[in-house]
């Protein structure tokens, strides 16, 4: 097919034990699914539902790129997360059907713009200039299922040039994998390609530049981000 100017590449994240790499096809994110950090972001999470919201595909760094510092902001935040590739989707799926979804895990950052994020918050307006950055998702290298080693129960980690910043287990999440899949699957179609960030514990921090940023689970593996001058 002719294109009228040049296509744009499709993202990919690399799998681990093969050089077939995960086309992506969207990112959704989860939001508030930890309640310790719904308590640092000063919510009550017993009065909170998690929330959903997306990235651009193209958004994804893959491990050991570096990032710039985005526009628009003097206080970008980390959010250690474990993220869900899906190899199948389908709408309404429950919880059995969501689990057979899943291709994978990875370790990813959802970068934030706080300040952006804190004046979508007190003017009621969407968080895509906040959350829908460039290079705002890095994602590690996807481990296939099998592979995996119970990431529904794992410490989940980030740390600031060495210094531990967030540390905590996943099966601290208000909603499991396969509730979120399934909760997503009433609002969207979800499709082969989709990657879910599942939300971030607490200890969220700003980053600058010079930055180098770690994040692990264990059982699943690690990302490492630097954080460059911007434009
Ligand atoms: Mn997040």
């Amino acid at each position: 097919m002719e294109t009228v100017f040049a296509s744009h590449q499709q993202a990919v994240v690399p799998v681990v034990g093969t050089t077939a790499v995960f086309p992506v096809h969207r990112i959704y994110c989860v939001g508030q699914n930890y309640g310790a950090h719904v308590r640092e972001m000063g919510g009550d999470p017993t009065k909170t539902q998690p929330v959903f919201f997306s990235k651009p595909s193209d958004a994804i760094v893959i491990n050991d790129s570096p990032v710039s510092y985005p526009m628009a902001t003097a206080n970008l935040h980390f959010e250690a997360e474990l993220v869900v590739a899906l190899k199948h989707g389908g709408v309404r799926l429950d919880a059995e059907q969501a689990q057979a979804c899943i291709f994978g895990y990875g370790v990813g950052v959802d970068f934030t713009r706080r300040d952006l994020q804190a004046n979508c918050k007190a003017k009621g307006q969407p968080w895509d200039i906040a959350k829908g950055f460039d290079q705002s998702a890095p994602v590690s290298a996807i481990k296939p299922l099998a592979d995996c080693n119970n990431v529904g129960s794992a410490r989940i980690w980030l740390s600031v040039d060495d210094v531990l910043k967030q540390d905590a287990n996943t099966d601290d999440m208000i909603l499991d994998v396969p509730s979120i899949v399934a909760e997503l699957s009433t609002y969207f179609e979800l499709k082969a390609g989709d990657l879910i960030f599942t939300g971030t514990p607490s200890g969220v921090d700003a980053v600058s530049v010079g930055n180098c940023i770690r994040a692990g689970i264990d059982g699943l593996g690690e990302l490492k981000v630097n954080i460059m001058e911007g434009e």
